[in-house]
């Protein structure tokens, strides 16, 4: 084993102690890298297995909030969830520690029955609004969650106002295409219907949906918080999209309202700004085809 390798089994090894007590030895690990910049090990261990996600200490915050969204949507009953088993720091770095998801083959029913579970969350509601009790992250990108009783002004100024003005900051956008969002920002009110909150999973693409021992859904690496439940459904189309039965099931569950599609664009403005924000200009392309799709 090389002497990095031995480090960071002795790393793994003493998180595992630190939230699980005696654990015999390691039987088994293996590695993923993660989204951008998080590592994470699939460990073995004679009482079963654990998955450890970590960073280098330069995201402080970030697992115990996603701590805190995987124990929210847990406690909705909905739709599975890992459950979190430890969160802390260990070295000036920063993990997380949870149930381990076995993979399975996905069941014929995997996509309806994942549309009628999502549907069940994004019935969750509250009488709070729309936002979070705390800000959390999409990726590395910090989520600003302050409570909003109105749903349209929440995405246009906690979602895309916030990207905006961040990628102005960092000098990724210029000002002509902040005073285009400007302009879109006033529009957007007649075009997305104000729903109530709806508790979002908030990172739904194919990589955040596993399969489960079961062979039905569980969901990874959330962002919720309580918002508007088309966003998430447009973010679904975003890579791919899924498959047809997911979508029929979740419309005869939870109908989706008419002209939905048209909106899809101006939903996914959204992670698009945020891939700006975390990955650079290779994206400003499409968000400016989409703001001339609204505006011209
Ligand atoms: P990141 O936050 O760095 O994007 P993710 O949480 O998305 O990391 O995890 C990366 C990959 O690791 C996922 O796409 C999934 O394949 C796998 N994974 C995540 N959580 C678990 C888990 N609890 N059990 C098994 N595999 C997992």
């Amino acid at each position: 084993m090389s002497q990095q390798s031995q480090e960071q089994y002795q790393f793994i090894e003493s998180i595992l102690r630190q939230n699980l007590g005696e654990i015999g030895t390691i039987e088994d690990f293996q590695f993923f890298y993660g989204g951008n910049f998080n590592l994470a090990v699939r460990v073995k261990l004679a009482q079963g297995e654990y998955f450890i996600k970590w960073n280098q200490g330069d995201h402080l915050g970030l697992f115990q909030a996603e701590s805190k969204n995987l124990a929210l949507i847990a406690s909705t009953n909905t739709i599975p969830v890992p459950q979190v088993l430890g969160v802390g720091q260990l070295d000036e770095k920063e993990y997380l520690v949870m149930e381990c998801i076995p993979s399975a083959e996905k069941k014929e029913s995997y996509w309806s029955d994942f549309g009628i579970k999502l549907a069940h969350l994004h019935q969750t509601t509250t009488s709070l609004g729309h936002g979070l009790d705390y800000d959390n992250f999409i990726g590395a990108a910090k989520q600003v969650n302050t409570w909003n009783l109105q749903g349209v002004d929440f995405f246009i100024q906690n979602r895309l106002k916030y990207q905006v003005d961040t990628a102005l900051y960092h000098r990724k956008i210029d000002g002509a295409t902040n005073e285009t969002f400007e302009k879109l920002y006033d529009k957007i009110p007649s075009i997305i219907p104000n729903e109530q909150p709806a508790l979002i999973h908030g990172d739904l693409w194919s990589g955040n949906a596993m399969v489960n021992q079961h062979g039905l859904v569980s969901l990874v690496d959330p962002s919720c918080y309580f918002g508007l439940r088309e966003a998430e459904i447009a973010f679904t189309t975003m890579f791919g999209g899924f498959e047809k039965e997911f979508y029929e099931a979740y419309h005869e569950a939870f109908p989706i309202l008419k002209g939905f599609h048209e909106r899809i664009p101006l939903y996914n403005l959204y992670p698009l700004l945020v891939h700006v924000n975390l990955f650079g200009e290779g994206y400003l392309p499409a968000v400016n085809k989409i703001l001339d799709s609204y505006l011209n």
